[in-house]
Order: structure tokens, then C-alpha cells, then sequence
């Protein structure tokens, strides 16, 4: 069988990965020269709304997903009749807006910060009134790690907030003083069966995620997949989706979802039964999915903008890395540090040694 894919960054490369040993075979669609998921499967370099190229894939697979949420909604539409495309494109289209999207989790009756949309700097005046400060002003479309978004803690800095974000469409979210960043991660199959992923814990430096930690029995558990099976059901879901939340006391607020693998589900590869690139890819393929069980506490790092020496990661005990063969950049992910251990107390040790590897070429 094989699948297509729009986009070839890390996230392809680890869904070709996944795939290999059940057989599936991965093409993808990616302007870029240097796409890292090429040393593991096919590349056709072109655009992502190259609509001859995208015909071809169409032509050479038997299902097409995608790895990043920017992807055209055009294109989507223009494969939809020719080949199947999941996850569906009702969810890449809600999840590329943060109005719809926090609509959405309203009428879900899934909780989220205050919000109002903003047009115009008179709007941004009556939303401060309503809000409150301090808000957040996040463009509504194009955001991501944090770009595209400025605070306001007082009423004179709205019109330098509406300019910082470049005077686009936008929503003002109230500014959360959240105990907790976590996020759930569920795979659903085109039959309707839903399987959670253990919630996991977020930190986030200069907004980029740096950390995940997976704790087994975490108490938020059960009210994160509820919230996640609610949106999984409405969206007639098929694939992995990732949402975001804050927690605040014993409430969880909704930030975004993201309807793909994400990054705060990696340590899955070397801590879970089944990884969630293996799950996403035995739901779109229509294969029955797999435990998505923790084996024990694990945790997940970033490298960020230079990968540390493998001969220092691999001493630390139940590390494993994973290099994405990427150029060195600041701010880009070059790959990640995985973690397992016995117990809560052995990966906090792990932890604080891969920190120190990380921190040592910073
Ligand atoms: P986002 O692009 O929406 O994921 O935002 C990036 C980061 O900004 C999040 O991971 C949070 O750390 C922070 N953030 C976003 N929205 C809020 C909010 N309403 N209140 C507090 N912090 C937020």
C-alpha cells in the first residue's frame, strides 16, 4: 500500500519510518530541496498547490494525509473526489482559523479562555473591555509557536499590539495564568474507534516546545479525553489529532488542536506499545490500531538549533535519539532525545542529565 503525503519535514520522515516494517510505502509532495523525509521515502519536489503534481500523487497512492496544518485548503478540495484524504478536510480547514476553531470547542461545550474576534482597532477597544487584561492578540490564520501574537497588559498598548501582529484578522484570548501546559493525543479509525494516549506535559521555551513528559495515570486524564472525543466524533475524525490545553486547578481550557502527528506525542516511538505515527498510519490506511498504552514514565527533549554528541545522549540509561538530518539553524528542531525509566524518580534523573548535555553547546 502506499501513502501520499503533503509536506516532508520530520514528521514524514517518521511516518515513512513507521510504515516500513507494515508494509506501507510513503510519497510526498515538497518544494524544498532539502526536505528530510527524502533519505527515507519518495520525494516529488513541487509545490504544495502544484495541481499537476498532486494529480500524479493522487494517481500513485491509495490514500493521501498530511504533516503540517498550513498545507492549502485548495488542494485538499482538488484531491478529495480523486483519491481518500484523511484526516478530513473539515479539520484542516476549522484548525487553520482560531476563531473557528475556538467555536468550535464552544459549541463542543469544551472549555477554552475568554475570546472575541477582532477586525479593526475599535473592535480591539470593546474586546480589551470585555477580556480584560492582560490579553492575548493572536492573529487568526499563518500562526504558529507563538508567531503572530502580542500581549496586552494595558489599555495603551493595543495599538502597538494591532501593529506587532501586522493589523490582520485576529482574536483576543484572555492571558491564562495556567499551572500546566498538556496535551492528548487519540487516534481514530474510519469505524469510529478511539484510542487516547496517556496526557503529556508541556514546556515551552521562547514558544517552542522543548519538553514533554508522560506520566501513566495522570488525574486530568479522563476529562482531556472526553474533550478529545468530542471533537474527534464531530469531525467524523480519521487519523492522529493533537489537542493543546492549559490546566488551571481542576480545569483543562482548550488552546488549539492540530489535526496531525505532533511533537508532544515523539516520546511515543520509544514509549508507547504502538507510536502515534504507527497509529495515524494504520488509521488512514483502515487497519485496526494499536494499544496506545505507556510502558512506563517517558519524556521527550528537543534539540533545538544543533543536535548534542550521540556518544554523550546514548550513556544516559533508556535514551534513545533521533537525528532528523537537518541543517543546523537557531530556533529549528533538529531532532529529539527520547526517555524511558522504571519509575518517576529514575527519568527525572535522566532528565537532568539530557538537560545538561543540551545546556553544555548552548
Ligand atoms: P499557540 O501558538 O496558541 O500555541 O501559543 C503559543 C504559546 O503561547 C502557548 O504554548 C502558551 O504558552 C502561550 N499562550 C497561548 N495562548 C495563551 C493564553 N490564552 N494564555 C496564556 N498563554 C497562552
Amino acid at each position: 500500500m502506499r501513502i501520499g503525503v503533503l509536506g516532508g519535514g520530520q514528521l514524514a520522515q517518521m511516518l515513512a519510518l513507521a510504515g516500513h516494517p507494515l508494509g506501507l510505502r510513503l510519497e510526498f509532495i515538497d518544494p524544498s530541496a532539502e526536505a528530510c523525509a527524502a533519505s527515507v521515502a519518495v520525494q516529488h519536489q513541487a509545490a504544495f498547490d502544484d495541481l499537476e503534481a498532486l494529480l500524479r500523487l493522487a494517481e500513485r497512492v491509495d490514500c493521501i494525509t498530511y504533516e503540517f496544518e498550513n498545507v492549502p485548503s485548495r488542494s485538499l478540495e482538488f484531491l478529495a473526489p480523486r483519491c481518500t484524504v484523511y484526516p478530513p478536510l473539515a479539520a484542516l480547514a476549522l484548525g487553520q482559523d482560531r476563531l473557528q476553531e475556538n467555536s468550535l470547542f464552544r459549541q463542543l461545550d469544551i472549555a477554552t479562555p475568554d475570546f472575541v474576534a477582532i477586525d479593526g482597532l475599535d473592535d480591539l477597544q470593546r474586546g480589551m473591555d470585555q477580556i480584560g487584561l492582560p490579553a492575548l492578540l493572536k492573529i487568526r490564520r499563518e500562526g504558529y509557536d507563538g508567531k503572530g501574537q502580542a500581549v496586552i497588559r494595558q489599555p495603551q498598548d493595543a495599538a502597538a499590539a494591532w501593529a506587532a501582529i501586522g493589523q490582520r484578522a485576529a482574536i483576543l484570548e484572555a492571558l491564562v495564568p495556567f499551572e500546566r501546559e498538556v496535551s492528548i493525543i487519540a487516534a481514530r479509525h474510519p469505524g469510529g474507534e478511539v484510542r487516547c494516549y496517556p496526557l503529556t506535559e508541556n514546556t515551552h521555551r521562547q514558544g517552542i516546545l522543548s519538553r514533554s513528559i508522560a506520566r501513566p495515570d495522570d488525574p486530568m486524564q479522563p476529562l482531556a479525553e472526553e474533550y478529545i472525543g468530542r471533537l474527534l466524533e464531530r469531525l467524523d475524525y480519521v487519523g492522529v489529532l493533537a489537542l493543546e490545553l492549559f490546566q488551571l486547578g481542576d480545569r483543562l481550557l482548550a488552546n488549539e488542536f492540530a489535526p496531525r502527528v505532533h511533537n508532544s506525542g515523539h516520546w511515543t516511538l520509544n514509549g508507547a506499545e504502538t507510536s502515534q505515527f504507527e497509529n495515524h498510519l494504520r488509521a488512514v490506511a483502515g487497519l485496526p490500531l494499536g494499544s496506545p498504552r505507556a510502558l512506563g514514565p517517558s519524556a521527550m527533549l528537543n534539540c533545538i538549533g544543533r543536535m548534542p554528541p550521540a556518544a554523550e545522549v546514548l550513556t544516559i540509561e533508556g535514551a534513545h535519539l533521533h537525528d532528523y538530518g537537518k541543517q543546523g539553524r537557531p530556533g529549528r528542531k533538529l531532532g529529539h532525545i527520547n526517555l524511558s525509566a522504571p519509575d518517576g524518580a529514575a527519568l527525572e534523573q535522566a532528565l537532568a542529565q539530557a538537560e545538561a548535555i543540551l545546556q553544555k553547546g548552548a
